[in-house]
């Protein structure tokens, strides 16, 4: 079998103008311009470059896009100061502080003072609680982005099973819920998992969020399984860079059913699903019917 290819940069595009779609009508309707504030402590160039792309895709759907650059040195009751002010100005919908955060501030402290409703990363207390029973929640950027390409893709997800590899707070724990609000069977695999090729092998779905370079071999993949691969790992091959995933693509595509590639596949989808939790933030802040089909 040969894998279908699941576009992620494509179908990130038709979200992106889904959203922006969105946000014109809020404008001609309501007079009101989504707003998403980007809080950037220190000068991590990966981080650099994730914000800049992240305020000119804000920009390109309409909305308006505010950074905040603060010094590495930054002491923490500044930060907290700001992200007050921030939950404080009704222009701004969404906001989302870059991580990691350097070493003198205390991550849980920064990111549970975000006012919840305004919490476009999904990682506040509440939003994680609101997630795990089932409620009305803003939900992380990459799982639910994959869990978009996997409703596309299927269609439903009822009575799969899924494995998740990795525990992380910002990936596998919120995907695992998102699987299983859609009544998949799910199976959350980490470093001290016994036999996890045979754990794989029973999927029907495998999301792969690990940080290791193409971890996970095409005999531990199920005929016709769909697999989602997070991973973002940079390798060195015959002596240039490059972009792997958790999952050995080649040696996968070719038992699974689909595939996300590295580059091209979860990665796009991040930044539009944060446009996405944008738009649904600035509907719920003002009263109004959220759009379909960009949340959980
Ligand atoms: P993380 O916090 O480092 O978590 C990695 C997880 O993998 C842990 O739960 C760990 O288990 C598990 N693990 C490590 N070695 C393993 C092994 N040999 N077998 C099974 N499980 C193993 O990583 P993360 O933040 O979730 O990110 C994971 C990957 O996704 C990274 O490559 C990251 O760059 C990528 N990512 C991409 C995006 C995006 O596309 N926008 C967003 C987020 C993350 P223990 O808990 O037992 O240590």
């Amino acid at each position: 079998m040969s894998a279908t290819i699941i576009d992620g940069k494509a179908f990130a595009g038709t979200v992106r103008e889904k959203v922006a779609g969105h946000v014109s009508r809020l404008k001609e309707e309501h007079g009101i311009t989504p707003g998403l504030a980007v809080v950037l402590v220190g000068e991590d160039p990966a981080s650099q470059v994730y914000v800049r792309s992240k305020g000119k895709m804000t920009v390109e759907v309409g909305m308006k896009s505010v950074e905040h650059k603060l010094d590495v040195e930054t002491p923490e009751a500044e930060l907290l100061a700001l992200i007050d002010k921030l939950n404080n100005d009704p222009e701004i919908h969404g906001i989302l502080v870059q991580l990691p955060l350097p070493k003198h501030l205390n991550e849980d402290l920064v990111i549970n003072s975000i006012d919840p409703a305004k919490d476009v990363d999904g990682f506040h207390i509440s939003n994680v609680g609101l997630l795990g029973t089932g409620q009305k929640s803003m939900v992380p950027c990459t799982p639910l982005g994959c869990l978009m390409m996997l409703r596309d893709h299927h269609g439903s997800l009822s009575g799969m099973d899924a494995v998740v590899i990795g525990r992380s707070n910002i990936f596998g724990k919120p995907m695992a819920q998102l699987l299983l609000g859609d009544s998949c069977t799910v199976t959350i695999a980490h470093s001290r998992t016994k036999d996890l090729a045979d754990v794989v092998r029973r999927a029907d779905i495998v999301v792969a969020a690990v940080g290791r370079p193409e971890m996970v071999p095409g005999d531990w993949i199920k005929e016709g399984a769909t697999v989602i691969d997070v991973g973002i790992n940079r390798i060195e091959r015959d002596g240039k860079n490059k972009l792997v995933g958790d999952v050995d693509f080649d040696s996968c595509a070719a038992r699974a059913g689909a595939i996300t590639p590295v580059p091209g596949g979860v990665g796009p989808m991040t930044i539009a699903c944060l446009l996405a939790n944008t738009v649904t933030a600035c509907c719920r802040a003002n009263g109004l019917a959220e759009p379909e089909g960009l949340t959980a």
